[in-house]
């Protein structure tokens, strides 16, 4: 990441015609703040630590912004005239039964479902290459208990789960259950930390009993949040630096074209952390070594998701209790996404990692192509594309404002996330999925309890130590 010292901070802003009375603010004492806290992203972390600050501390100045022209990030559901169900093409399932987002879910009266996929619909799996070979689900999960097992007597570094893989001498189909695995993270197996893809593994499994979902999509939870911050939240408006520091704050953003800067006393930063490794954020100062090696120790997986609607739910015909299918590599996977299926027939494309990058790079027009080739192969049925009605590309590797899918743990960068997510003195506090602990990253309620821990530290950095009863600090 870029970073930037003080004075060119300065030099920038006034080269882009900052106001001088913005300048000159920066430089008052705390009590000139236009806002006691700004938060960057209006995304689930960023809404959660707004909303209980607000509720805590009703006289807060709280501003919140977003460089897209809505709010949820990551959480994005489709609703219109073509798929009027909502389809959601960001986050789409609520993890566990145990899930730190069923307070919201039941606090808003959202309506949900299980997810059969542990009941009696069938996941078929089948090979994009001719004659590829299929693991029954028994064979990956034999590999994959034999790479746990190796990695018990493993006291080396924290290599690639790829490069470990290879030192076990797997043959190619026991080679394509460790793809499937890495893509359950949304990334190859040479990009994945081994500790990571085992340890944290073996967390979320222990934690995950089920999935849900809920009626009308993701987007409803999202759309009340937001309602209960009217006013508070500014979109298009992209921030390009940050400057923190004991006294005074200030976030620099571009709306419209046009450069403006708001000071505060706090600093809320939730930016994915592909947007942190981009540099299109500044800081000032730099970040601490500790904390650009905590980014650094991170990556993005890649997701493309696309949604497609079909004249007629053709999958009936082809397989009775239908649940989806799945490549054996785990790159590609088409599943009904939504409670009304019997009504609107949609077929949802998942495509990580590699089957990502490629659909990526080969722009939505061809992507459909591509990914009613797959369809075809999945199906065994041709002629698909004769029946499709509608389809969306969302390109989650090219998103400039998430810029992949959600944080995966690089070789060696295990351990790192608490790093992350501490803050710096009393003026940069840092949530977002990629903050949460194993193993909640990548995840919808990862990133709420990382926007609730968030509003925990900041009550606790604005409210002087002799006002410890004030109601903020029931946050804590
Ligand atoms: C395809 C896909 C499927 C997923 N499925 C699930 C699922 O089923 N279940 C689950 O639990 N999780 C899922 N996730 C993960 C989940 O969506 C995320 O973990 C969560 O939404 C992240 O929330 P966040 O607030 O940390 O980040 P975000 O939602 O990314 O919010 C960050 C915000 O920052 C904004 N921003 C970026 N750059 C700037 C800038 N320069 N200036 C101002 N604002 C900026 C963005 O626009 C965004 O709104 C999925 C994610 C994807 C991509």
């Amino acid at each position: 990441m870029r970073t930037f010292g003080r004075r060119a901070f300065m030099q920038r802003t006034a080269v882009a015609g900052l106001a001088a009375t913005s300048l000159s603010r920066l430089t008052q004492a705390q009590s000139g703040a236009d806002y006691d806290v700004v938060i960057v992203g209006a995304g689930i972390a960023g809404l959660t630590a707004a909303r209980l600050l607000g509720e805590r501390g009703p006289d807060l100045k709280l501003l919140v912004l977003d460089a897209r022209d809505r709010v949820g990030g990551r959480i994005f559901t489709l609703d219109d005239e073509a798929a009027p169900i909502g389809v959601d093409v960001g986050a789409q399932l609520i993890h566990g039964s145990d899930a730190a987002t069923w307070e919201l879910v039941r606090e808003y009266g959202l309506q949900t479902r299980p997810v059969d996929h542990f009941g009696d619909r069938q996941l078929h799996v089948f090979s994009r290459e001719a004659g590829g070979s299929v693991l029954a689900s028994e064979q990956r999960e034999a590999v994959l208990a034999s790479v746990r097992e190796n990695y018990a007597r493993h006291f080396g570094a924290d290599i690639a789960l790829g490069e470990f893989a290879r030192e076990l001498e797997l043959t190619s189909a026991q080679m394509s259950a460790i793809t499937y695995d890495a893509n359950s993270w949304s990334t190859e197996p040479e990009e994945i930390s081994l500790r990571a893809a085992v340890l944290d593994g073996e967390a979320w499994d222990a934690y995950r009993d089920n999935d849900f979902l809920i009626y009308g999509g993701y987007h409803r939870l999202i759309d009340q949040m937001a309602a209960e911050l009217t006013g508070k939240i500014r979109l298009n408006s992209r921030a390009t630096g940050m400057l923190w520091g004991e006294e005074l704050s200030a976030v620099f953003y571009e709306n419209q074209g046009l450069e403006s800067a708001v000071t505060c006393r706090c600093i809320i930063n939730t930016l994915p952390i592909g947007v942190m490794q981009s540099g299109e954020v500044q800081f000032s100062p730099g970040l601490p070594d500790s904390k650009q090696a905590a980014i650094d120790g991170l990556t993005m997986g890649s997701v493309v998701v696309i949604p497609m609607a079909f004249s007629e739910p053709f999958w009936k015909s082809v397989v009775p209790n239908y649940g989806g299918w799945y490549s054996n590599d785990g790159r590609v996977y088409f599943g009904v996404p939504h409670p009304e299926e019997g009504e609107t027939p949609v077929v949802k494309g998942w495509f990580s990692g590699a089957a990502a990058d490629q659909l990526s790079a080969e722009g939505p027009e061809q992507a459909i192509q591509t990914a009613i080739a797959w369809l075809e192969q999945a199906s065994g049925m041709s002629g698909l594309g004769a029946k499709l009605q509608w389809h969306h590309v969302q390109d989650w590797v090219t998103d400039p404002y998430s810029r992949g899918s959600y944080s995966v743990t690089r070789p060696g960068g295990y351990g790192l996330r608490a790093t992350l997510a501490q803050p710096l003195g009393k003026s940069l506090f840092f949530a977002g999925e990629a903050t949460a602990a194993p193993p909640h990253y990548q995840t919808v309620h990862g990133a709420y309890m990382s926007g609730k821990r968030v509003a925990a530290e900041v009550a606790r950095a604005l409210v002087p130590p002799e006002e410890s009863e004030a109601t903020l600090l029931e946050l804590l």
